[in-house]
């Protein structure tokens, strides 16, 4: 069996954290190809090393002094190296970084340095090889991600490879300028190796025990979903359930390797198994509740709207030439309501007023910003009945105010517009009815 290991940045904060790691990896024999992230947070005050980076580079890049910043990002990983009572030196790696700070080799370069020198060090910890991703994971000219080349050679690469370490987060164009994924990137990294290896498992060893069915912000001890398909992830995912970078999906989910979330800290928990589809059950009817603030609605009006052909079309483009996308557009006979986020909409508001007005001459306009937007998920809605009953019936209970209902054919998920105010709640009441409540 092959798994690819994917350790982020608070995983690998600390030298006590390294050995957690070192542990967890020595414990499975398969777990031969080791993706780290840069140093994280050792505390809730702690700075991570790739946002040192990106402040250091900052000042080399507008010409003021970098050398303390530097500094301290060394002693970092010197940090690391004693207390793990190792003995390499990244004096040199250090020096050949400060020249090519001075030389401005660009943000992506010096916020790259944080995996680079972490996959070194976690590498020669482990007696695993090192693999530049500069040289196995490509970018175009406009910083693309190629996904085809990066196959072929990281395949070709890793194919007598036993054990090795490939840092995440980065890669390089073919002239070997370094790019970066978006931030938190080493998800994606794993995923690709993963792809390329044909692995078995992808493991994404992080600081909580899997995805959790409500955030915890709101919900105090909310259960682990045990097993989630990639559609479902997906819904949650966008509607704000962030435990794995969104991109990380997809390198994976083409050759159906299952992701298995779990917590260095607690390698004793199962976690979360991330899957194309299961035929188990989930404990619970849903599989998830996530939310997010700041929709605004735009409502629409015209008497006779209903007959009127090209009606709806008309309405979506002027949101379309604003380049603002929308998210649900719930419709009555006379009635259309357009709901986009507050943050895309605010600037372009009387540009789409005015356009709708040009577009379809409705009788009245009316924008309500005071909207949250709540979706529960999970296949166990289909062909079920009482879901959407018992949602709407514990929100009644907890007296909250249904706004809008939007549920897809697919039956996968239920989104219930409600006031912001009562956010919090819905989620609460929702939780409580499907999971607090349930005998199992
Ligand atoms: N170190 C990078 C970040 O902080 C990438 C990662 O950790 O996945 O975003």
């Amino acid at each position: 069996m092959k798994k690819v290991v994917k350790f982020g940045g608070s995983s690998l904060a600390s030298a006590e954290q390294f050995k957690k790691v070192g542990d967890i990896i020595r414990q499975d024999k398969d777990r031969r190809y080791v993706v780290p992230s840069a140093p994280g947070k050792r505390d809730a005050n702690d700075t991570k090393v790739t946002d040192m980076l990106y402040a250091c580079y900052a000042l080399a890049e507008s010409g003021k002094k970098f050398d303390r910043q530097l500094e301290k990002i060394q002693e970092r990983y010197q940090e690391i190296i004693d207390g793990l009572g190792m003995a390499v030196s990244l004096e040199e790696e250090f020096r050949q970084i400060k020249e090519n700070f001075k030389k401005k080799a660009g943000a992506d370069y010096a916020a790259s340095r944080g995996e680079y020198l972490n996959g070194i060090l976690m590498a020669e910890y482990l007696g695993y090889e090192f693999i530049d991703a500069a040289a196995v994971i490509f970018f175009d000219e406009e910083g693309n991600f190629m996904a085809d080349k990066t196959n072929e050679v990281l395949s070709a690469r890793l194919k007598d490879t036993e054990r090795g370490v490939i840092p995440g987060f980065y890669g390089a164009k073919e002239d070997g300028t370094v790019v970066t994924f978006s931030r938190g990137g080493s998800d994606i990294t794993g995923s690709i190796v993963a792809k390329a290896l044909h692995a078995d498992l992808y493991e994404n060893w992080t600081d909580v025990s899997g995805f959790l069915v409500a955030d915890p912000r709101i919900i105090k001890d909310a259960k682990v979903i045990e097993t989630i398909t990639y559609k479902e992830l997906r819904e949650l995912s966008y509607m704000g359930a962030s435990v794995l970078h969104e991109d990380a999906i997809f390198p994976v989910r083409k050759e159906g390797i299952p992701i298995n979330i779990r917590n260095t800290n607690a390698p004793e928990d199962a976690g979360t198994m991330i899957v194309e589809d299961t035929c188990t059950k989930s404990k619970y009817v849903l599989t998830g509740i996530a939310g997010k603030k700041g929709f605004v609605s735009v409502h629409i009006e015209k008497d006779m709207m209903n007959s009127e052909i090209g009606f709806g079309r008309k309405v979506l483009g002027v949101f379309e030439d604003n380049g603002i996308s929308f998210e649900h557009v719930p419709s009555g006979i006379d009635t259309m309501t357009v709901f986009v986020h507050h943050s895309e909409f605010e600037e372009k508001e009387q540009q789409v007023i005015a356009g709708i007005r040009r577009a379809v001459n409705p009788d009245s306009i009316e924008l309500d910003t005071d909207t949250a937007l709540v979706a529960v998920v999970g296949r166990g809605m289909r062909k079920n009945w009482g879901t959407a009953g018992r949602i709407f019936s514990a929100l009644a209970h907890a007296r909250v105010n249904v706004k809008m209902i939007d549920q897809g054919s697919s039956e996968l998920n239920i989104i219930i517009g409600v006031s912001e105010s009562d956010f919090e709640k819905a989620v609460k009441a929702i939780y409580d009815i499907f999971v607090t409540t349930q005998l199992v």
